[in-house]
């Protein structure tokens, strides 16, 4: 069993993709392959991408990078969910909260408890069942405990917002400290393989050759390798994913510094707001058919907390993924392999599970098909099911009040989807699909946000007597209550483990 080895590796793109890979790659490989990253001043990266989900501590873990020092060198705060604000119904709101909600009673999930109760008005909202949810209501936070197993403070569960542009190069640095050698320069040129269109070399435009044996395509939108090379073709969802533009801006912070992100839908898509220490984060994310860039940015400027920091920067894409995310000897890896829009801060995410993917089907010189068919087959999964995900939050709204609602309520979905509604409609049931990313709580905190009510719960709810459910509800939301009462605010939190100087 002897394999020509990889030694020789070819990133092109220097965004948060390209250093989230090389900074994991050099820390994985530690030396045993040479590690090159090619990216383009003059070009520069999209620079959003200020809010994540909790997985991305599994990343900071894995490279052992210092929590706070991490915080403070991207002007970081923490994260606990996102509110929802006129999605469902215009004055509505809701929080998708991470971690969990409630405690399971026998085999039956907590909500189906809650379900039956709060049908006869006898449950608080569901909110009040999660710590992450009632401490966002609080704007309290602080990490696990993780001496008190059984209390809901070792259940927080959290993710960070940050500064896109700093964490950038704060990768970049760790990279660099472990080998990768940085070039700048633009790719003008994929010099292929005769017989079998593989690409050997990358070419700069001030005439530098860049060899390798494996390219990582971290190019963003335009996928240089994987398509304007390879031409593996994209598959677009704009007819279920209808935003197609964003504005993002920064302005002054104002107010308490809230433990989650925000998302207000507008009359034509959303606007997000990302607390960080030093400023907010703002962007309106439209659909260009509905609503020009003169109103988006006018009405972007009108809800935002404090005074603008920049002007508005405008940014296009199409909703969907590649139809091959590894291809020959190229990998796919951020915005080059698709984007679904950031409703739920899934492309950071996506980033770190192709990365995940790449070490797990690290390939030798020889590739072997079976590893690219399974890659691609995972990562296909993958963005399925987050696209079914996203596609809910749009879908299941009584809004009627623009063509752009009207459109999203009215419009096919996925049968996919449209299976796992009609479920929950009918018993609220939820089943989680092999190892899809979102889990039952974040469909029921969604369903249940946008206004879907089932007809039904579990039949095996009965079995328990009614009499003590409502008593085990509302041990569980005193429990949380005095918990949340107990935790430091979000401000007194950072000030005292990571405040910036
Ligand atoms: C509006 C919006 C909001 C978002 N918000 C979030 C969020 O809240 N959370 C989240 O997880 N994600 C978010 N994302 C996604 C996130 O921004 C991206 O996943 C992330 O920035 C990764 O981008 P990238 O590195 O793939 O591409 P880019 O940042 O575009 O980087 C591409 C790199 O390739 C280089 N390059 C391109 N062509 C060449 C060439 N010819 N030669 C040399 N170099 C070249 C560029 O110089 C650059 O270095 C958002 C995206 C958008 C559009």
């Amino acid at each position: 069993m002897t394999h020509s080895q990889i030694r020789d590796i070819v990133i092109v793109g220097g965004g948060t993709a390209g250093w989230m890979t090389a900074a994991a790659l050099s820390k994985v490989l530690g030396g045993y392959a040479k590690i090159t990253l090619v990216e383009s001043e003059e070009i520069g990266i999209v620079g959003v991408g200020e809010a994540t989900i909790p997985m991305i501590k599994l990343y900071n873990q894995a490279l052992d990078l210092d929590e706070d020092d991490f915080i403070r060198q991207t002007r970081g705060s923490f994260k606990l969910g996102i509110e929802f604000v006129d999605w469902g119904r215009k004055g509505e709101s809701y929080i998708h909260g991470f971690g969990k909600i409630g405690r399971d009673l026998g085999i039956v999930s907590f909500h189906h408890y809650w379900l039956k109760m709060f049908a006869q008005g006898k449950a608080a909202p569901l909110e009040q069942y999660s710590i992450n949810t009632a401490a966002c209501h609080d704007n309290r936070f602080m990490r696990a405990t993780l001496d008190r197993p059984n209390s809901p403070l070792a259940d927080i569960a959290y993710a960070y917002h940050f500064d896109a542009a700093l964490y950038a190069r704060f990768l970049r640095q760790y990279a660099e400290r472990r080998g990768v050698v940085r070039v700048e320069g633009r790719v003008v040129h994929a010099q292929q393989r005769g017989e079998d269109g593989f690409i050997t070399a990358v070419q700069l435009d001030n005439g530098q050759s860049l060899e390798g044996q494996l390219f990582i395509d971290c190019s963003g939108f335009r996928g240089l390798l994987i398509e304007q090379t390879l031409k593996a073709g994209y598959e677009d969802w704009t007819h279920w994913l209808p935003c197609d533009r964003a504005l993002a801006v920064p302005c002054a912070s104002a107010g308490p510094l809230t433990p989650y992100t925000r998302s207000t839908a507008r009359e034509a898509g959303w606007q997000w707001r990302i607390p960080l220490q030093h400023r907010t984060g703002n962007g309106y994310v439209y659909s260009s058919a509905h609503i020009s860039d003169d109103e988006a940015a006018a009405t972007l400027l009108a809800n935002l907390d404090g005074e603008a920091l920049a002007d508005p920067k405008p940014l296009r894409f199409v909703t969907g993924k590649r139809r091959k995310f590894w291809d020959k000897n190229v990998i796919a890896i951020g915005l080059s392999s698709g984007f679904m829009e950031p409703l739920e801060s899934t492309s950071i995410h996506l980033i770190q599970s192709s990365i995940a993917r790449l070490t797990a089907f690290f390939p030798h010189a020889g590739f072997d098909p079976v590893d690219i068919a399974t890659f691609n087959a995972h990562a296909d999964f993958e963005f399925d099911r987050i696209r079914d995900f996203l596609i809910l939050h749009y879908h299941a709204t009584d809004r009627d009040d623009t063509p752009f609602w009207n459109q999203c309520r009215t419009m096919a979905i996925p049968d996919s989807l449209q299976q796992r509604m009609d479920l929950f409609r009918s018993s609220g049931r939820i089943f989680r699909d092999a190892n899809e990313m979102f889990a039952e709580v974040s469909w029921l905190q969604v369903m249940h946000g946008q206004g879907m009510r089932p007809a039904s719960y579990h039949p095996l709810v009965d079995v328990y007597p009614e009499a003590k459910i409502g008593p085990y509800l509302d041990n569980i939301r005193g429990v949380i209550h005095a918990c949340v009462q107990s935790m430091p605010t979000h401000e007194q939190f950072i000030a005292a483990n990571c405040a910036i100087g």
